[in-house]
C-alpha cells in the first residue's frame, strides 16, 4: 500500500470527544485520504478547551473512581499520613504518575511478573473493596487517558495498578529488590509531591 503523501489539504470541521464532551475544531484534512492534520496549533486549542472545561466547573470530568482493598487502603492511608498537608488524592496522582514515570527509567517488568506470582499481591488486592476518587488536572487527565488507551484498560483499573504495585513494592522481602523498585517509586512520589 502506498502511503498518502497529504498533497491536498481542506479545512474541514470536526469533534474530538473527551469523557463524552464534544470538542468542535477545525483542522487540515486530506482529500483524498481523509486523515486529520492534528498538529500543535490544534493540540493547543484542544488544551485550552480542556483548561476551560476543568475552570467551567466540570471538574468531575477529571476524577477516576476507583476501589481498594481494605488492606491496601490501610497502608495507603499510612503512607499519606506521612506527608502532612497532603489529601489522599494528591497522593494517589503522585502514585500514579511516579509508577509511569518510573516504566519509563527502569525495567519494571519483573515487578509486574513477580507481582502475577505472589499471594502477597494477591492477598493485598483482596477482600473488601473500598471506594475512592482521585482527581486530576486537564494535563495529567489527558495523560493517563492516552496511557489506558495504549494499554486497553479503564482508568480506574490503571489508576488502581499503580497503586497496588507501589504499595506492594514497599512490601518486599528482599532487600536488593526493595530497595531497586520502593526506593525510586517513593523518592518518585515524594518529589512529586513535593512539586505540586
Ligand atoms: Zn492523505
Amino acid at each position: 500500500m502506498e502511503t498518502c503523501e497529504h498533497n491536498e489539504l481542506k479545512k474541514e470541521r470536526h469533534k474530538r470527544v473527551f469523557q463524552g464532551e464534544e470538542f468542535l475544531y477545525e483542522a487540515d484534512t486530506c482529500s483524498s485520504c481523509g486523515s486529520v492534520i492534528w498538529n500543535n496549533t490544534t493540540e493547543k486549542e484542544f488544551n485550552n478547551w480542556l483548561n476551560e472545561l476543568f475552570k467551567g466547573g466540570k471538574r468531575h470530568l477529571f476524577q477516576v473512581q476507583y476501589s481498594l482493598s481494605s488492606s491496601a487502603n490501610q497502608l495507603f492511608q499510612e503512607m499519606a499520613e506521612k506527608y502532612t498537608g497532603i489529601d489522599e488524592s494528591a497522593l494517589a496522582r503522585a502514585i500514579v504518575f511516579a509508577y509511569l514515570g518510573a516504566s519509563e527509567v527502569i525495567d519494571l517488568e519483573p515487578l509486574d511478573e513477580l507481582a502475577l506470582s505472589s499471594e502477597l499481591f494477591t492477598e493485598l488486592k483482596s477482600g473488601r473493596r473500598i471506594k475512592k476518587k482521585v482527581q486530576f488536572k486537564p494535563h495529567g487527565m489527558k495523560s493517563i487517558i492516552a496511557t489506558a488507551n495504549l494499554f486497553e484498560i479503564k482508568l480506574s483499573v490503571l489508576v488502581e495498578e499503580c497503586i497496588y504495585k507501589v504499595l506492594f513494592s514497599k512490601l518486599l522481602c528482599d532487600e536488593k529488590m526493595r530497595q531497586e523498585w520502593s526506593e525510586h517509586l517513593i523518592k518518585r512520589v515524594d518529589s512529586l509531591l513535593k512539586a505540586s
